[in-house]
Formats: structure tokens, sequence, C-alpha cells
């Protein structure tokens, strides 16, 4: 908590430069306001090494570890308002858990997250953030999030923050009639941000913008 404390006096990582970042994508088009309630409400410094936290509430992608960064945050805003954008959301499965973050601001926002990472220390720094935060709404599975959790299955969103080269079978079939999935698809400088919404006539799928995600990788880490 010392190091928490000597970042705020600086003025780092305190309410206000949150509201900054809540400004900033204000500007840069986010408008759904529950989800810059969601933003100025996380704390996101927590979710990144201490010797970072600092630069927690830049516009940048920071490494967690493994390989593997915190997305972006205008990302999480702008996939968090895409889910949203059609109604509420209940049941929502994340992919990727990475930092935990995404999570965090998604429980804000939906009844229940259900996220799975690959990385098992990932996984458990993660589950150990939100229990810190006290947000009891959000299931942490350490598996390939590939074949989805079945048994939480249908999902009425489902978000992928790490980029498959074609969108895993296992994920669609796991979303409830009128759910839509937001999901990164193509090669490491090549991908796309796609909606797939399922409908009673099948999957319609929607390309949204550029995009540049960590690779998602088949298997346990
Ligand atoms: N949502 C995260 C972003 C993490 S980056 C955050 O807010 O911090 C993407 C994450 O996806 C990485 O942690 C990576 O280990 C994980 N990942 C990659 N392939 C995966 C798979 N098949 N199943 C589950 N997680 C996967």
């Amino acid at each position: 908590m010392g190091g928490e404390q000597a970042l705020q006096g600086i003025g780092l990582t305190s309410p206000r430069t949150r509201e900054r970042l809540v400004s900033r994508l204000r500007a840069a088009g986010i408008r759904n306001p529950d989800v810059l309630e969601a933003i100025r409400t996380v704390p996101r410094h927590l979710f990144v090494d201490e010797a970072l936290a600092g630069r927690a509430y830049e516009e940048s992608a920071l490494p967690i570890g493994h390989g593997q960064t915190i997305s972006q945050p205008y990302m999480v805003a702008r996939m968090s308002e895409l889910l949203l954008e059609r109604g509420p959301v209940y049941a929502l499965l994340e992919v990727g858990t990475g930092s935990g973050y995404q999570a965090a601001v998604l429980a804000h926002l939906v009844r229940r997250v259900y996220t799975v990472e690959r990385v098992g220390a990932l996984h458990e720094n993660a589950r150990e953030r939100m229990r810190h935060l006290k947000l009891r709404n959000v299931r942490f599975r350490h598996a390939d999030g590939a074949q989805g959790w079945p048994e939480y299955a249908p999902f009425d969103g489902i978000l992928v923050t790490a980029a498959p080269a074609s969108v895993p079978d296992g994920l669609t079939s796991q979303l409830a009639p009128g759910g839509q999935m937001v999901i990164p698809v193509g090669r490491r400088n090549d991908q796309m941000l796609v909606r797939i919404t399922r409908t009673a006539q099948g999957y319609v799928h929607e390309d949204l913008e550029q995009v540049t995600f960590v690779p998602l990788v088949r298997g346990l880490g």
C-alpha cells in the first residue's frame, strides 16, 4: 500500500488522472456513459507492475509478463461499447483474462463475467486482483478459451482479447440467440476486429476496424 500512496502523492494514479483518461476516451469517440463510468471506477494502475503504474493511464498497451500485454484503454472501452450496443448483456464470456483489467471493467457493465486464461500465473494474479477489488461477479478459469466455457454457455456476449487466424467454431456455437461476439481475427500485422451476431437466420459478420492483439494460442501455457 505504501507504493500506491506514494504514487497517488505525485498524482500519476489519482482519480484526477483517471478523469483525464475518460475525457480522452470521450474525445476519441467513446459515447456509452456506463462504459465511461466503469473506466472512471476501475483503478487501472493496480493491473500493471508497480514499476509501470505511473504509465497505467496512458493510451498504450503495457507488458504484463509472459509475453502478454494489457490492452490499450481505448480498445477496452470500444469493445465494451460494441458489446453493449444492442441492449443489456447478462452472461458474458471473455477469452484472454490477461491482467484482468477488461474483466473488471465488464464486471461493472454486465450481470456475470466468465473469463478464461491459458497462462496459469496470469490467471492466478487476475483472480487475486479481483478479490482485492471485491468484484464478486467474475468467474475465472484456467483453460484454452478457444473452447469457450461449455458449463455456462450460452452467452449473450463473447469478447476475445487475443487474435486467432480464424474464428473458432467452439466459440460461435456458445452464443445465445441474439448474442454477439467481438473478436480480432487475422495474423500479427493484419488483424480486423469483427462482430458476429447470432440471428434466427444464421451468423452475421461485420468488419469493424484494424487492430493489433497478441495471437490466440491453443492449449495451456
Ligand atoms: N483482456 C486482457 C488482455 C490480455 S492479452 C487484459 O485486460 O489485460 C490476451 C491474453 O489472452 C493473454 O493473457 C494470453 O495469454 C491470453 N490467451 C491467448 N490465447 C488464449 C487461449 N487460447 N485461451 C485463453 N487465453 C488465451
